[in-house]
């Protein structure tokens, strides 16, 4: 049987114990996944702190040739950890699904490595000249979360260690062993120490982040979890990126032409079956057109193939893991008894965590299905009457990720744009995500953003080189 190893200071790491992980499709074993405990964080963190001082001493286009040999490597290793991915996460193949997944840690890589950030004169008289220039913070811990669990791990690893930063990072327990296999494979092209894993549960995430040698901590996972982390960052005073939860809504406008957007409102809710931070949550549609989305998005959902993402003409795989597959069936089933108009659709393998894919109609706000963020494949689909009072519905919840709106002319919902509390407002698309534009959230969906020159920013300190003339 398959025996996955962190890595730690450059070489696997022997098990200090280890637990079965099993594909959730298939409920097969997948094979033996490593289990850190505390010395194991002190031994990483200590690797990566030893580590710093010399990569952060190479010449920045040293750094850069490392992370494009990164990037080489992913590429070439695409097909074994996007079949890794499948099997371990539950994503497809096919559609938006892992090998999607591959190819967006190569871009989310090769973009870090191309960009510039220069020292900027931020003053200058007769008198003075004063430069900001931006400084390797030092160790970095990164927490993963279980949805997107490689490509998240990139965008966290790779701006740090491009500014000159060395790593921790912890894989989410739910979905370690791809990420432990993608962390052997680059570190190939990483001097020992710069790039480091360790595994378990919060306990050793909590381990980790309180570390007394941890200067920044980039966190993405539940509301619940970044508060914690917030309460860890106090003992070393490490600054945080916080990508929390969203409940993203997506507003179309009345009389939008639906047959043109209906592939695009599906995607942009049921990628990766749901379990997207920036998924659409809460569909708000006039009720002139409600009939019009329902009809539209059950003639796509009726389309689908649930089943094993091996298979390549599936494209809606099984939820990750039991605890989510439980809480997505009790929110839909909470909805069934209040007497919502619920679609179902695809036919669900028996054995594994499988959801058919769920339109819930006639629901309002208020019940638990748009309320909370359900991160599975269940869209409530709800109706409104003046476009002012959808907006006032997206922004009643406390969570601030992203939001949309959709119209047959952009321009028109330029303003409304500016209304909607959500770190990004994607118009007639959603979750469309680049590595060059700023992401994070607003209100309780974190703090800091991720990508492009903003992104390099934050896994820097300032420091300002003050001349008297
Ligand atoms: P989670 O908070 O349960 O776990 C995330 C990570 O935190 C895991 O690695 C976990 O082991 C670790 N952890 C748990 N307790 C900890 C502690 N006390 N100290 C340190 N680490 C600890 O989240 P999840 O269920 O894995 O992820 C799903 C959530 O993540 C959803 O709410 C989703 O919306 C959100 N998410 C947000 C983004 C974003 O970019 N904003 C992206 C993906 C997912």
């Amino acid at each position: 049987m398959q025996i996955y190893r962190n890595t730690v200071n450059g070489s696997l790491a022997e098990p200090v114990s280890s637990h079965e992980a099993y594909n959730p499709a298939t409920e097969q074993l997948l094979g033996m996944a490593p289990e850190s405990d505390e010395q194991e964080v002190d031994r990483a963190v200590e690797a990566a702190a030893i580590a710093q001082k010399s990569w952060a001493e190479r010449s920045d286009q040293q750094r850069r040739d490392s992370i494009h040999e990164v990037a080489r490597i992913l590429e070439e290793n695409a097909g074994y950890l996007s079949e890794l991915i499948t099997r371990e996460q539950g994503k497809p193949l096919s559609g938006p699904g892992s090998i999607f997944e591959m190819q967006a840690c190569v871009g989310w890589t090769q973009v870090p490595a191309s960009l510039e950030l220069e020292p900027e004169v931020v003053y200058e008289d007769d008198e003075r000249k004063d430069t900001l220039h931006r400084v390797p913070l030092g160790v970095v811990a990164a927490i993963a979360p279980w949805n997107w669990p490689l490509m998240i791990a990139i965008w966290q690893i790779i701006p740090a260690i491009r500014m000159g930063n060395t790593v921790v990072l912890k894989p989410s327990e739910y979905t370690p062993i791809a990420t432990l296999e993608m962390v052997r494979l680059i570190n190939q092209a990483l001097p020992a120490g710069v790039l480091n894993t360790v595994t378990g549960d919060g306990r050793i995430g909590s381990k980790l982040t309180h570390h007394p040698d941890i200067s920044k901590i980039m966190f993405t996972g539940s509301e619940t979890t970044g508060r914690r982390i917030i309460e860890a960052s106090a003992s070393s005073l490490s600054p945080i990126t916080l990508e929390l939860g969203g409940n993203d809504a997506a507003i179309v406008m009345p009389g939008t032409n639906i047959k043109n957007i209906a592939t695009d409102l599906f995607w942009g809710a049921f990628l990766n079956m749901g379990q997207t931070c920036a998924c659409i949550k809460r569909l708000y549609v006039h009720e002139d057109d409600y009939e019009t989305v329902m009809t539209e998005l059950s003639a796509i959902a009726s389309e689908m193939k649930v089943g094993d993402g091996m298979d390549k003409s599936v494209t809606i795989g099984p939820l990750q893991n039991k605890m989510q597959f439980e809480k997505v069936r009790e929110l839909v089933s909470d909805a069934k008894t209040s007497g919502c108009d619920i679609r179902e659709f695809g036919e669900p393998p028996e054995k594994g965590y499988f959801m058919p894919v769920t339109l819930v109609g006639d629901i309002r706000d208020g019940q638990r299905l748009v309320d909370e963020e359900q991160f599975g494949p269940a869209l409530p689909i709800i109706r409104y009457r003046d476009p002012e009072d959808a907006i006032e519905s997206a922004n009643r919840l406390e969570a601030g990720l992203g939001a949309s709106l959709w119209a047959d002319n952009p321009a028109e919902v330029a303003e409304l744009a500016m209304q909607l509390e959500a770190g990004t407002v994607w118009i007639n698309q959603h979750g469309a995500i680049h590595p060059m534009v700023p992401f994070g959230g607003n209100k309780a969906s974190g703090y800091g953003v991720e990508f492009g020159l903003e992104g390099l920013k934050a896994v820097t300190q300032s420091r300002v080189i003050s001349i008297k003339k």
